[in-house]
């Protein structure tokens, strides 16, 4: 539990800085510049292992792109082996459609995958790559979907970050491609609002920015069915072809900030308690590498806890009103 009664429960863990795409707009989960030493899939489950014995029992893979690690099965496995509640990873689909049921036999249970347009054009905007590569890249994206859906992963997310004037007007499309798409797994298409953080920061990005309530709106106006997950307080839409429709909504939403029970670890062993914030990082492998004890770790583990603060805290006066999260 931080300052704030908000429980740490699950890890975001980038697993490397490299990536195969260059999308225009990345932040590089939060993170400044891109070295570092690789944590191996050892130091990666003995991490985990301490942070279960205090609570945490679900890990998300992220990097850079998760799927470049070569040793990625291993690093499922491990993580598998410790009987974590949750087990997941988002990708770009490197490599994905033809590792799925070796990742879904190891243990992943669910995958976002990271598709910013159905427009293969559009894709060569963001991702970097040119038309003939980004073709053949966008439709490697989607047999990655398919071979998720047909694994047994569940529930397969689509993740698209919206860039106004990019593809801001594709939910329409991405509503019928996610339920072309789905068939026994469950597809939420994940529309993510853009943050300018870390290796996105001072790019110019804010003429790309699009608030996402008046998208909502019109979600929520076609829904059959609805709820509001605890994580982040976040709204998802069930359309009537069945397809749900989930928002991730940080920008000054206090209610986002007040409901994270994440905490980030960097590729190169360091806690990261918040997104946006490179100044209240806790290192940990070096002292893993120089025969640290479990108890040692988790001291590091409970100072980054400490440090957690919400980015964006609810409109009171800092320091007259304790605010915390929790039944009434
Ligand atoms: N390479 C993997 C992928 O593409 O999913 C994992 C890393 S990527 C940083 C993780 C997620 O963060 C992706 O869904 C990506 O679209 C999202 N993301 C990246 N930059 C962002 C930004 N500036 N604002 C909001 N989301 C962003």
């Amino acid at each position: 539990m931080d300052r704030y009664s908000r429980p740490v429960r699950g890890l975001r863990i980038s697993v490397t800085s490299a990536c195969d795409l260059r999308c225009f707009f990345c932040h590089g989960e939060g993170l400044e510049d891109k070295s570092g030493e690789l944590m191996t899939p050892e130091e990666i489950e003995r991490i985990v292992r301490v942070a279960m014995e205090l609570g945490v029992d679900s890990v998300k893979l992220t990097g850079g792109e998760p799927m470049m690690r070569s040793d990625i099965l291993e690093i499922v496995s491990r993580l598998n082996g410790l009987g974590l509640r949750d087990l997941s990873m988002t990708t770009n689909g490197f490599r994905f459609a033809e590792m799925a049921r070796d990742l879904r036999m190891h243990g992943l249970k669910r995958v976002n995958i990271s598709l910013h347009s159905t427009r293969p054009d559009r894709y060569a905007m963001i991702t970097g790559l040119d038309l003939v590569e980004a073709a053949r890249r966008h439709s490697q994206v989607l047999e990655a979907v398919r071979a998720a859906v047909e694994a047994g992963l569940n529930p397969v997310k689509l993740n698209v970050v919206i860039l106004r004037g990019i593809n801001d007007d594709e939910l329409d499309d991405l509503i019928r491609l996610a339920e072309e798409l789905s068939s026994s797994s469950e597809i939420v298409v994940q529309l993510i609002e853009l943050v300018g953080c870390g290796l996105a920061a001072g790019k110019g990005l804010e003429h790309h920015y699009l608030p996402l309530s008046g998208l909502e709106e019109r979600v929520a106006r076609m829904a059959v069915a609805g709820i509001t997950r605890s994580l982040h307080y976040r709204s998802r839409y069930q359309m009537p072809n069945g397809v749900w429709i989930e928002f991730v909504r940080p920008s000054g939403n206090h209610l986002f900030c007040m409901n994270d029970t994440r905490l980030r670890i960097t590729h190169d062993g360091r806690f990261k308690p918040c997104l946006m914030r490179s100044d209240n990082e806790v290192e940990f492998l070096t002292a893993m590498r120089s025969g640290a004890s479990d108890e040692e770790l988790k001291r590091l583990f409970l100072r980054a806890v400490e440090a957690r603060e919400p980015f964006w805290k609810p409109p009171i006066k800092e320091g007259k009103v304790r605010w915390s999260v929790g039944e009434k």
